[in-house]
């Protein structure tokens, strides 16, 4: 939210009319981050600790959710301190500021989440709500059985033992493999590093899944607003 003054704040949160507001300044009884404002010009934002009579006012903003479609060669982080491109520079046309839900790879491409609710986010990255992500991967080779089900009985990576996750061989590619797997953890790198684990490198790897919300038909580098169907499903 760009700054806007103080008085038409105040409004905007409900609290009073206006003129009314322009009273309160008057009076001392507003304070921007713990400051007591007495100008009428005085701008503030959302990202400002606002209060009346001690107590805090905000603007509920409009809480938006969307999916996106996340090529290759973005990372997945607001901002990125090499200046590489961010899955938040191909949203801008959303007309919020968002916020990614957890993390893709660089080299990943595949399903994400971004929004403005924080709270949407914690639930959903909180290890204790164990959702499934699904991926598909191409890996080196051809697995043997015995791999497959110490992939999916849980493994060592770094001293982290993962939890059980699944494992689906869906077509020999020539010299490699393409599968499908599904976790409900996101260590750094989990997948790539499981596949290594049991000697298949990961060529290329995709989310096409997380938890009920499938990527489905969306294009590459393309984002859409996630359906009232799809956000009761999350929730
Ligand atoms: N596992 C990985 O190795 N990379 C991702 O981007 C996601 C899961």
């Amino acid at each position: 939210m760009l700054g806007i003054r103080l008085q038409k704040f105040i409004a905007h949160a409900g609290v009073a009319s206006r003129r009314t507001a322009e009273e309160m300044i008057k009076q001392g009884r507003v304070a921007v981050n713990n400051t007591v404002v007495q100008d009428m010009g005085f701008t503030v934002s959302n990202d400002d600790f606002v209060t009346v009579d001690g107590k805090p006012v905000k603007i509920e903003e409009e809480k938006v959710y969307i999916m996106l479609h996340k090529p290759v060669g973005y990372v997945s982080t607001s901002q990125d301190q090499f200046g590489r491109p961010t899955v938040v520079d191909l949203v801008k046309d959303a007309g919020k500021r968002l916020y990614p839900v957890g993390r893709l790879d660089y080299d990943t491409s595949g399903l994400i989440l971004l929004t403005n609710d924080g709270d949407f986010t914690y639930r959903l990255t909180h290890p204790k709500h164990e959702i499934n992500k699904v991926y598909e991967a191409v890996i080196s080779g051809f697995p043997e059985k015995n791999e497959i089900k110490s992939f999916e009985s849980g493994l060592k990576i770094e001293n982290y033992q993962t939890s059980p996750a699944e494992f689906v061989v869906l077509e020999k590619q020539g010299i490699n493999t393409l599968v499908r797997i599904t976790i409900h953890e996101g260590k750094n790198r989990q997948v790539r590093k499981m596949c290594e684990a049991i000697g298949h490198k990961v060529l290329t790897l995709k989310r096409i899944q997380i938890g009920p919300i499938a990527l489905d038909n969306l294009p590459v580098g393309k984002w859409r607003h996630l359906s009232l169907r799809e956000l009761k499903m999350l929730y």
